[in-house]
């Protein structure tokens, strides 16, 4: 069901782009593929690697309880800014599909052949899970949809590890304990997930102050894992510097 809404809603795209030409979202430049053109590109692309502590230090206690204490490693894309915005509120309040290629284009033009082999150091790699009734609503995963193409064709696919057992209210206007609190324990493993001794990479839409990743990688590592990496399309401006 996932894959035929996503084909049709792509295949929608692409017929309408015989028609007329597809055009950069800021400054209405002809492109051939993406979201925006290449030079407004620059002014929303971030790439930015958080150094976050590693897991030894974090059990040993050494590390202050920072969410993002609990992941190893954080490759954040894209700035949650203007068009970039704009496309996910459209994609996950608006259930409009017809954006998430766009967007998923976006995501492998930030990963040049260097930041690839970034993600060759994960034995598994999933994602953040929606919340049931959200998935049944808009008929797709936002995270999955995102990042299912990126990493087609790559020896390491997209598993399902997590899914959400709790329902949570909306975060953006809680503070970052108020978060935590919210979270806790609205992930739970799958009971076929084995994760034992292995590297595991979450990916989501957007990074905020990392307390979803955070609560989703606290799920794994109790479960095992050796190490859980994020990769975000977006980041919220208190991560840009
Ligand atoms: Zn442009």
């Amino acid at each position: 069901m996932h894959r035929l809404l996503r084909d049709f809603a792509y295949y929608g795209r692409v017929a309408k782009e015989l028609i007329f030409p597809r055009r950069c979202a800021v400054c209405a430049t002809n492109i051939d593929n993406g979201y925006v053109c290449e030079q407004c590109r620059k002014e929303y692309l971030l790439q930015r690697q958080l150094p976050c502590c590693p897991r030894e230090e974090y059990l040993a206690g050494q590390a202050a309880p920072l969410p993002t204490d609990v992941l190893y490693s954080a490759l954040l894309l894209y700035k949650y800014d203007g068009v970039f915005k704009d496309a996910l509120h459209k994609i996950k309040f608006d259930g409009e599909a017809g954006w998430l290629p766009l967007l998923r284009e976006e995501a492998e033009l930030a990963l040049p052949a260097a930041k690839m082999r970034w993600l060759q150091q994960f034995d598994l790699i999933t994602c953040v899970p929606t919340a049931p009734e959200r998935r049944k609503q808009r008929g797709f995963d936002v995270p999955q949809e995102l990042f299912a193409g990126l990493l087609e064709g790559r020896s390491v696919g997209m598993e399902v590890l997590l899914e959400r057992v709790r329902h949570t209210e909306p975060l953006y206007e809680l503070k970052p304990e108020e978060r935590k609190q919210e979270l806790a324990g609205c992930f739970a493993m799958l009971p076929h997930a084995r994760v034992s001794g292995k590297h595991v990479l979450l990916c989501d839409d957007i990074y905020t102050t990392g307390s979803t990743f955070a609560e989703a990688a606290q799920v794994l590592l109790d479960a095992g894992a050796a190490r859980v990496s994020a990769l975000a399309l977006c980041a919220a401006q208190a991560n840009w510097e």
